[in-house]
């Protein structure tokens, strides 16, 4: 049976097995009121020296890590212009990235869960300041704000919201044990994670608990502010202690104000001592890494690549010219990174997201975006003392001594970074479309290729070939360039300069690209859309033996001065005749010509087939068989939709191709699980179409794989590189991991989705 006794000791709950409560009843020897110095109790006073020295210390330790981190960053070359400008677009996309959480809208659970526990961030620093005040007067209230009740409510909420918030997140970092290589946290820091963790959510109770005393001091002192309308979330704890003996109240105030001061400082002095602990300084730094963005209007940083700046100056053919004898090209060592790249590994949170979503990673390569950013984060905070003495002892004009042991220490191939990791990438750009703080892995993995291209001539074998033919013939297939137009016999296909002037004369320059010429698979694709074209009664010219490779596996394996040539032949070409308005069957053509030859001064509007199709279907210039010309009982054909990386994620095309077969009749659309923003790679990007694949399983088996779940007869995709991939994929799969089995009965088709219109329209 339990008891409760009002006395002077204040109101106990007394029972079997139950102690005397309030528990700091045993404290009353020393509480408020009982010993005093200069009218401060005796309590207050060890409290008020407790938190001074912590605040001391952890503010001194935190300043020490900012600047340590600040001299990181500082060791990096400048930008490119332009990544703090203009300031108001900035700040717009700042605000609408840290409000919507824009990043977390496939996971909206977690979304939720951070979402609060980033607000009640600030929000709970306000009772921060409260609780210095609370150490030496157990009634403080900041003036003004103190009982203010929107405040008051706004924390109540957050701090409750975050503590469940918190919770949830906890819960979801232990179902993820990071000793399993498919969790998204296997490489990442989890007692730092779990120690962030542990202090918000201390710290959150401390308010919490905080608030039920203050209301129960209230009450007792005959205040008006012990409503509801104070202590909205909280009254009730309050009504619970109310009974307590004033003293032990304002006793238990001071300790828990005490208890929270010291947790939060000593979160400060850990992260502080830690300058690499991104999963704590993303809280402060992803503000300034989201803010300088490479795309101020929004958006991650995908489509184009940039191109090399020497003395802040693109390299472009003219600059090849006088490029200076020391030049580096690329990044092959952490003084090579710009401030921002050092930046976006500083502000790394170890979430694992891009991990997640890597399809080197998920199929068993050596890299994870994650851990190349933790990689070049750890070994920029080693080196950068060094480089930094180095540069002091150089006169300060910003080198390093050359005799320095860590200046110029390379990346890759050093321990730092696994060359097979470097080269398994296939640029797809899943790992920035998921990052949070906007890290941008595809840019500083390519610059690492960049100075292995050109600065070491370390590269895969087979890429030296590729570069051979595209050097050659202009073309990755070290086809002869008079066979270009091979592809069109039989076809009335006009060639500019030879069947018409000017491309100004025709609806649209059609770009075949190299694969539409050279691949069997692409030519199908190129013959249809001339046929859809010819039927849509659309006009369009082909540039003939004019074109050359976009330069696209080039700038992605690393070869900018290569990358440089090809794109300013074809944006000449296509200058020359005159070309404004072009249409692309291949999404890395589409990408190039469109991201990408705006730096070379190539402005053209370009569109990709799959759009200008849907387009001519919308406007009833091509009629796909109707329905009722089908046979009742023929049942729906179910076609899943691979979107390409280049036209989906890094141009966010994703609609056109789904309205296209979506108009098909006949066809049900059937989804892959991973689709869309989410998509999967088919594994040609980055060039590694060109490259063996030996490690792990082969992308393409593991994609292949997941379409023939979807039980669909028909693979529709919408690039040539695509194709080639998952037609190997599907034969690979089918047959249980060889890519040249024949294929199994019942295994899908791999085919353009212009392919199907032309079936389609020719019914
Ligand atoms: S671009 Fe794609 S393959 Fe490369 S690291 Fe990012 S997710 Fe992995
Ligand atoms: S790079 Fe971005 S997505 Fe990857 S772990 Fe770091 S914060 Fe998360």
């Amino acid at each position: 049976m339990f008891v409760f006794r009002a006395g002077a000791g204040g109101a106990r709950v007394v029972g079997p097995g139950v102690r005397a409560w309030p528990p700091w009843g045993r404290w009353r020897g020393v509480g408020v009121g009982v010993g005093t110095v200069c009218g401060v109790s005796r309590v207050s006073v060890v409290g008020l020296v407790v938190v001074v020295l912590a605040t001391v210390v952890g503010v001194g330790v935190f300043g020490r890590g900012v600047a340590r981190i600040v001299a990181t960053v500082r060791v990096g070359r400048p930008a490119e212009a332009g990544r703090l400008a203009p300031v108001g677009t900035r700040l717009a996309t700042l605000a609408r990235e840290v409000v919507g959480h824009t990043r977390f809208r496939t996971r909206p659970l977690v979304r939720a869960a951070h979402w609060v526990v980033m607000v009640s961030f600030p929000l709970l620093l306000v009772t921060l300041v409260t609780g210095y005040g609370q150490v030496v007067d157990p009634r403080f209230v900041l003036p003004w704000l103190g009982h203010l009740w929107p405040l008051e409510w706004a924390v109540e909420a957050f701090a409750w919201l975050a503590l469940v918030g918190i919770v949830g997140l906890f819960v979801v970092r232990l179902r993820r044990p990071a000793t399993r290589r498919a969790s998204r946290f296997f490489g990442s820091n989890q007692a730092q994670a779990y120690f962030v963790e542990a202090t918000v959510a201390a710290v959150v109770v401390a308010v919490i608990v905080l608030r039920g005393l203050e209301y129960a001091l209230a009450k007792q002192d005959g205040s008006g502010v012990a409503s509801p309308l104070h202590f909205p979330l909280t009254t009730w704890l309050g009504e619970a202690w109310a009974g307590a003996a004033t003293h032990d109240l304002e006793t238990a105030v001071v300790l828990t104000a005490t208890v929270k001061v010291v947790v939060s400082m000593a979160w400060f002095v850990v992260i502080g001592l830690q300058p690499t602990m991104g999963v704590a300084w993303h809280r402060f730094l992803a503000v300034v890494n989201v803010y300088a963005r490479r795309e101020a209007a929004g958006g991650p940083a995908l489509g184009q690549l940039l191109p090399i700046r020497v003395d802040g100056r693109p390299l472009d053919v003219e600059a090849l010219e006088d490029l200076p004898d020391d030049a580096r090209l690329g990044a092959g060592a952490v003084e090579d990174l710009t401030w921002k790249q050092l930046l976006d590994v500083a502000t790394c949170t170890e979430c694992g997201r891009c991990q997640d979503q890597c399809p080197a990673w998920a199929t068993g390569k050596p890299l994870s975006p994650k851990l190349v950013t933790l990689a070049l984060r750890d070994h920029a905070a080693a080196t950068a003392p060094y480089l930094r003495a180095a540069r002091a002892a150089a006169g300060g004009d910003g080198t390093p001594a050359l005799d320095d042991p860590h200046a110029g220490l390379d990346l890759v191939g050093t321990g730092v970074i696994d060359p097979d990791a470097l080269w398994a990438c296939t640029t797809c750009g899943a790992c920035v479309q998921q990052c949070p703080v906007d890290i941008e892995h595809v840019d500083t993995i390519v610059d690492m290729r960049r100075y292995q291209v050109l600065m070491e001539s370390a590269f895969p074998t087979e890429l030296g070939g590729t570069f051979t033919k595209l050097e050659r013939q202009g073309n990755p297939w070290g086809l002869p360039a008079r066979a270009r137009m091979d592809w069109a016999k039989g076809l009335d296909v006009p060639q500019v300069g030879v069947d018409v002037e000017s491309a100004a004369d025709v609806d649209y320059l059609f770009w075949i690209g190299c694969a539409g010429a050279y691949d069997d698979r692409a030519k199908r694709t190129s013959r249809a859309v001339v046929e859809l074209l010819q039927a849509a009664g659309v006009t369009f010219a082909v540039l003939g033996s004019g074109e050359s490779c976009t330069g696209d596996p080039a700038r992605r394996a690393g070869n900018e001065i290569l990358f440089q040539m090809l794109a300013s032949a074809n944006v000449e070409a296509l200058d020359a005749a005159g070309a404004t308005r072009i249409v692309v069957t291949c999404a890395h053509c589409f990408n190039t010509i469109a991201r990408e030859y705006p730096q070379l001064g190539g402005r053209y509007e370009v569109v990709h087939h799959t759009e200008l199709l849907n387009r001519l279907v919308a406007e009833g210039r091509l009629v796909p068989a109707a329905q009722d010309e089908r046979a009742h009982d023929e049942p729906e054909r179910r076609v899943t939709y691979h979107d390409p990386c280049y036209l989906g994620r890094h141009n966010q095309v994703y609609a056109p191709p789904r309205e296209l077969l979506g108009a098909l009749p006949g066809v049900e659309l059937t989804e892959m699980p991973r689709h869309a923003e989410t998509s999967f790679c088919c594994g040609a990007g980055g060039a590694r179409v060109w490259m063996e694949e030996t490690i792990g399983t082969r992308i393409s088996t593991t994609r292949a794989a997941e379409a023939i779940g979807t039980g669909a007869e028909v693979v529709a995709t919408a690039c040539p590189y695509c194709t080639i991939m998952l037609t190997d994929g599907v034969k690979a799969a089918s047959a249980g991991g060889s890519p040249d089995a024949p294929p199994a009965v019942g295994v899908p088709e791999v085919t353009d989705i212009a392919l199907l219109l032309l079936d389609s329209v020719r019914r």
